[in-house]
């Protein structure tokens, strides 16, 4: 298969899942390849203050643009807080989670849509008309799915309030999704696995980020089933994850924080889980027999995503593999 013609679908979270894009979006206009399809994580969309908020969907669309805060890491570049002063002072919202002017109008528009009736895949092409992102994207399911995180002390917090406020310091016990289980993969999304040359899961959170799609029921199966060879790219660089708490999350459901460990978590297609090949870090080549026993080709290379072309030469890595 020329490169050229690849059929490529991500699968992604918020930051590394648009950073991860960024590299596949750059890898395949190199070789002139048909633009990518990404299956984006919805498990920790929200409604607050009235508006529904999309972290990850927003997190990619405006890496694609390229309107996003790079500083941050999340947001839009040169934003401001000006309706969110307002919303404090009303006691809407929550004070620990800003909402920025411009992103602010991103949810307005977005809510107005849902109200109107479209479906989150429509809102999110209609979205994609504003600039050229590159890519397709698609929410992971059009249905509300929420993520819980449950608590050792035997509380439950929406998974934004422990991540944000909490800084992922309570320790958790188990995540659930309600609503997963009712819902059904978003239009066009099965088809694009289907008919996929390649499938890469970004370097994202195992748990929170990729672990929601491929808890909709349809994505696993349609991973299992596709003739696209499915590869993983490490999230987790000389045993600790490269930003963010996936550490927390991994610990709570017995996965170690390890390269390896996550591959096993996610599993060989030969052996019922989802993987062909699995990309390391340089950092983590000793673990490349470990994953190689478990049924997954490793393949090890340069894992940091310090900016686009190096996200670039990963992505293609993975394409080769
Ligand atoms: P979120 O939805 O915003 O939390 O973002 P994601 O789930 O898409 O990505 C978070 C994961 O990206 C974390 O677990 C990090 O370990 C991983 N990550 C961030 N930067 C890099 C990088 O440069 N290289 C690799 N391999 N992983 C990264
Ligand atoms: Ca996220």
């Amino acid at each position: 298969m020329p490169l050229a013609q690849t059929r490529v679908v991500v699968l992604a979270g918020g930051v590394g899942g648009s950073k991860f894009t960024l590299g596949v979006r750059a890898a395949l206009r190199k070789v002139g390849a048909p633009e990518a399809t990404v299956v984006v994580n919805t498990g920790d969309d929200l409604w607050l203050a009235g508006v529904r908020l999309q972290p990850d969907v927003d997190s990619i669309t405006y890496a694609l643009a390229g309107v996003n805060d790079t500083v941050r890491g999340w947001g839009r570049a040169g934003d401001t807080e000006r309706v969110n002063e307002e919303l404090q002072a009303w006691g809407g919202g929550w004070p620990w989670f800003t909402l920025g002017d411009l992103d602010l109008g991103t949810h307005l528009a977005r809510t107005g849509w849902l109200r109107d009736g479209a479906t989150p895949t429509q809102v999110l092409a209609r979205m994609a008309e504003r600039w050229p992102l590159g890519a397709r994207l698609l929410p992971m399911t059009d249905s509300e799915v929420d993520t819980h995180v449950l608590l050792e002390d035997g509380g439950r917090l929406h998974f934004q309030e422990w991540w944000t406020r909490h800084r992922a310091a309570l320790v958790p016990r188990a995540f659930e999704n309600p609503g997963i289980a009712e819902a059904v993969p978003a239009p066009g999304v099965v088809d694009a696995i289907a008919g996929a040359d390649v499938v890469l899961v970004a370097p994202s959170n195992p748990v929170v980020s990729i672990g929601p799609i491929l808890g909709v029921r349809g994505i696993r199966e349609a991973l299992q089933r596709t003739e696209a060879t499915v590869v993983g790219v490490s999230p987790i660089i000389g045993g600790r994850v490269v930003r963010g708490m996936a550490d927390v999350c991994l610990t709570a459901i017995g996965v170690e924080t390890s390269a390896a460990a996550v591959a096993r978590h996610y599993g060989a297609r030969s052996d019922g889980g989802i993987l062909d090949a699995w990309l390391l870090a340089e950092e983590d080549a000793d673990a490349a027999p470990e994953v190689t026993a478990a049924g997954i080709r490793a393949v090890v290379a340069p894992l940091w995503m310090t900016d686009v072309d190096a996200s670039a030469a990963i992505a293609a890595a993975a394409l080769r593999a």
